[in-house]
């Protein structure tokens, strides 16, 4: 099988929310397609051991926030990178609740789109979720993110729970030039020597082997042996 083939599929990078009484989570997904027209559904591809997954399950409600290419990595990194067991995803984001009750993602968001799961299928690692559209509506001018321009433009990655997460890919690890720049395995972020990490107490001109071990990605929080020289 060459898998190369699989690349070439075409997909959008779109936030999930989910969730009921006050226990909301949002996640990065990029398998969400449009099924029928009339009556409007959606099919949407969630990993079984993500939280959001298990809030679709206990609401039967998601929505779906279309994002722009002005959505910045930082922002990708928070609802792609982290757990919602972990942090509230949700606070300090724009958003306004809808009328399923699930709390809409506003920021970098180009629409939304609000449903009520209809049905589901098991797909191993992951479960399709059928929704019928119950509302919808634009919510900022741009041009939506397809996942080829976040992979490419953007330099991001997959998270292990996405379903087109390729191991191989994240696994290769060439030798280091003197001073390069190095790109976060996980989440895509790249430190540059030139720029350190102010924020986070590296200054500017610090070489990333200089960088102390207990250092951590400023988007995702991986470990710094998770990176790797940018090529
Ligand atoms: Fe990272």
């Amino acid at each position: 099988m060459n898998r190369a083939a699989l690349h070439q599929i075409s997909y959008g990078v779109y936030i999930v929310t989910s969730g009921k009484d006050g226990k909301f989570n949002g996640q990065i997904a990029n398998s969400i397609v449009q099924v029928t027209s009339r009556p409007a559904t959606l099919a949407i591809c969630i990993n079984k051991e993500n939280y959001t997954h298990a809030l679709i399950r206990e609401s039967g409600k998601f929505v779906v926030s279309i994002l722009s290419e002005a959505a910045p990595m930082a922002f990708i990194g928070l609802f792609g990178f982290k757990s919602g067991r972990d942090v509230d995803k949700l606070k300090g984001v724009k958003s306004k609740t809808g009328a399923t009750g699930v709390p809409i993602v506003l920021d970098h968001a180009l629409g939304f789109i609000e449903a009520e799961v209809a049905g589901e299928l098991d797909g191993g690692t992951h479960t399709i979720f059928l929704g019928n559209v119950v509302e919808a509506d634009l919510a900022g001018e741009g041009t939506p993110m397809t996942y080829a321009y976040y992979q490419n433009v953007k330099g991001g990655k997959s998270p292990k729970s996405a379903p087109t997460y390729e191991a191989d890919a994240a696994a290769a690890k060439p030798k280091a030039p003197a001073a390069a720049r190095y790109v976060c395995s996980i989440c895509g972020y790249v430190y540059d020597p030139a720029e350190g990490d102010p924020d986070n107490g590296i200054a500017a001109g610090t070489r990333f082997e200089d960088v102390p071990d207990s250092w951590t990605c400023p988007v995702c929080g991986a470990e710094k042996k998770m990176f790797e020289v940018d090529r």
